[in-house]
């Protein structure tokens, strides 16, 4: 069994993207430059906006992190995507989800100007995407494809199961899987919620991608020998004895799965570090493609 180790692999992409930014400077460029918007003060979003910033630092991005009060209206956020939109300054820039509930997300999604979208969220990417265009591809399929063409995970003809449905993960990786490739030209099922006898479908699975968000979701009795996991799911399990009063946990019961994959993604330590080194990397192809337009 070997550990698809996304933290070692992202860090490896982010040393590679260091060295661009190091040649940037050294040319008298100007470097790459990360906003991101977090409206309110939900744990986790505050935990993956941070860590973004911080990740920008390290390699020597600029990053701006613009966080409004929980009581923002929809009008206001949209007139933040606007000023970022219009400032040439920024390459690249997030609005952080979930939102508020009382801001329609889909509208503020669509107010991104596709150029500087590098969550690959906006229609106009995702419609890239799926046409195999060139495109802004969402950070956390864009991570699991990398790590597993990183990995040299044997995809072609295999039969992928996703499970989860999301705009974020579960649709996109089930169309990234099944385009032509390397980590792809694989043979998809997607499933979700509504799925009848899901288990019958992991079973004949070569490779499961999970992103649901269910800890202990996939057990050993649902695959078969040989089988790639990637566990995409973040949940925080309530825990006193935990420093944080929390443990993090993936959809996976990793402990009896592990003794049955060929390859597995732990959590964390997988998916989720791969997932802003690719946020890193969208914002320097967007530096790039910037500065051949200027
Ligand atoms: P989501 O929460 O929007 O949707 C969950 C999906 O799971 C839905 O499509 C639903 O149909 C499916 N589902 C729910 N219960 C099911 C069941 N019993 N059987 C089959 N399918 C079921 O999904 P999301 O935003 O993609 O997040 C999924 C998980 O991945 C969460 O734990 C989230 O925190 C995590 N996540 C991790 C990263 C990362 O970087 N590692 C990034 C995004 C999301």
């Amino acid at each position: 069994m070997e550990i698809l180790d996304g933290k070692k692999v992202s860090n490896e992409i982010k040393a590679e993207i260091k060295v661009e930014v190091d040649q940037m400077k050294e040319r008298g460029e100007k470097v790459p430059h990360l906003a991101a918007v977090l409206v309110g003060t939900d744990g986790a979003s505050l935990t993956y906006v941070g860590s973004k910033v911080r990740s920008c630092k390290r390699i020597g991005f600029e990053s701006t992190f613009i966080h409004l009060p929980e009581n923002t209206t929809e009008e206001e956020l949209l007139r933040q995507v606007e000023d970022l939109n219009n400032n040439v300054d920024i390459d690249g820039y997030i609005v952080q989800l979930p939102l508020p509930r009382h801001i329609d997300e889909q509208k503020v999604l669509m107010a991104v100007d596709p150029d500087k979208d590098v969550d690959g969220f906006h229609p106009t990417n995702f419609g890239k995407m799926t046409l195999d265009m060139e495109s802004f591809v969402p950070a956390t399929p864009y991570g699991i494809m990398e790590l597993m063409r990183r990995y040299d995970v044997d995809t072609e003809g295999k039969h992928t199961v996703v499970i989860g449905r999301s705009h974020i993960v579960g649709r996109p990786i089930s169309i990234l899987m099944s385009q032509k490739g390397k980590a792809a030209n694989s043979t998809v099922t997607l499933t979700h919620s509504r799925t009848k006898d899901l288990a019958k479908f992991t079973r004949e699975a070569d490779i499961i991608v999970s992103a649901l968000g269910v800890p202990d979701f996939l057990k050993a009795d649902m695959v078969k020998e040989g089988v790639v996991i990637v566990d995409v799911g973040i949940t925080r399990v309530p825990d006193a004895t935990k420093e944080k009063g929390y443990y993090i946990t993936g959809d996976v019961d990793f402990g009896n799965v592990s003794k049955k994959a060929s390859h597995i993604t732990p959590v964390p330590g997988g998916v989720g570090p791969m997932t802003i080194a690719m946020l890193l990397k969208n914002t320097l192809i967007a530096r790039e493609r910037h500065r051949s337009r200027s």
